[in-house]
């Protein structure tokens, strides 16, 4: 099936996850390796333990400029990328 380009699927969980993880980790110089391979490894192991969340891409705009005002989604997502931080940290893929 075919949809238009406002209702293409999106699981908002990875622009918020990107964000919070750029803000929090990117920006602030706090990574050990900053490579474009590591931190794709941080929001893709903070992504698999965080529960998805689908909505079409209109809807989800409203979702993700929302979520900064949710302080425990905040939290729940800020928990999960340090973990992944970690762990990343101690097992570079390269
Ligand atoms: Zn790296």
């Amino acid at each position: 099936m075919k949809f238009s380009r406002e209702l293409s699927i999106l699981n908002v969980m990875e622009p918020i996850v990107s964000d919070l993880f750029d803000n929090n980790y990117v920006k602030t110089g706090a990574l050990k390796c900053d490579c474009e391979k590591c931190q794709i490894d941080i929001i893709l192991l903070t992504l698999n333990h965080l529960p998805p969340h689908y909505t079409s891409s209109q809807t989800g705009e409203a979702f993700i400029k929302a979520s900064y005002l949710n302080s425990q989604l905040q939290s729940d997502v800020l928990r999960e990328i340090t973990e992944a931080v970690k762990i990343i940290e101690n097992n570079p893929n390269h």
